[in-house]
């Protein structure tokens, strides 16, 4: 069986194979692992084969599993992709250094004020529902800037750039157009001093097509430790 020291050797060529396409700079790609599911052990794993950054659903789940590695809290950055709650939003902010799933105004605002001043800003991103139709999670593209000014003007969160989930059923590349039209959108925003420098999209089955399309931020999963 492939371990997932050489599984996740395996993704970093793909997405270094992908930039070379298109002619990016391959540590232009942050990788981050999936790691929802799998046991802290598996996240240590991954962490003595270099592995950094690491994101989880489930709150309940991932706060656990940073409590059972936290020997290496100083050394992961934890993000949650998954959708948060009203009342879970105090211990998201108090446990982790990114959420990729802001698409409410009234989340943003209670994160913003549960962030403990001991803590740097939390860093976010706006998700944007691509999908129209086929998915309920995320803000419309078209209601994107408002949010996104908005979540800019929050004291404790650093706003970073936008997340899509595409469902399923959608033509992977459309939906990574689409997503990085809507970061391309908020010039105004780029052109004020912020720097939104994260298009967080791309997953084990279309890491390809979303690295060729700008994505800054690939988030893989099953690639890595295997089918859930
Ligand atoms: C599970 C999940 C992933 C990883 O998916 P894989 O297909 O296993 O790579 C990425 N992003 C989100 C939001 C997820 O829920």
């Amino acid at each position: 069986m492939a371990t997932i020291a050489s599984k996740l050797q395996l993704v970093r060529s793909r997405i270094n194979h992908a930039c070379l396409k298109v002619h990016r700079a391959q540590d232009s790609v942050r990788l981050l692992a999936v790691s929802k599911t799998f046991a802290a052990e598996a996240v240590r794993e991954a962490f003595e084969a270099g592995q950094r950054c690491f994101g989880e659903n489930y709150v309940q789940e991932a706060v656990d599993k940073i409590q059972a590695l936290a020997d290496l809290r100083s050394q992961i950055e934890w993000h949650l992709i998954g959708p948060l709650q009203s009342n879970k939003t105090r211990v998201v902010a108090e446990t982790f250094d990114w959420v990729h799933t802001i698409d409410r105004l009234k989340i943003a605002q209670r994160l913003s004020e549960q962030r403990p001043e001991h803590l740097p800003p939390l860093q976010v991103c706006v998700q944007i529902n691509t999908s129209g139709e086929t998915s309920k999670s995320g803000v419309a593209p078209h209601e994107a800037l408002a949010l996104a000014q908005a979540v800019a003007q929050l004291p404790r969160l650093r706003l970073r750039g936008v997340m899509a989930l595409p469902a399923p059923s959608d033509d992977p590349r459309e939906q990574h157009r689409a997503l990085r039209a809507v970061r391309d959108s908020f010039n105004d925003l780029i052109s004020s001093g912020l720097t939104l420098d994260t298009l967080s999209m791309g997953m084990s089955a279309d890491l390809e097509s979303a690295v060729e399309e700008g994505s800054s931020m690939v988030r893989i999963g099953s690639a890595i430790f295997g089918q859930r």
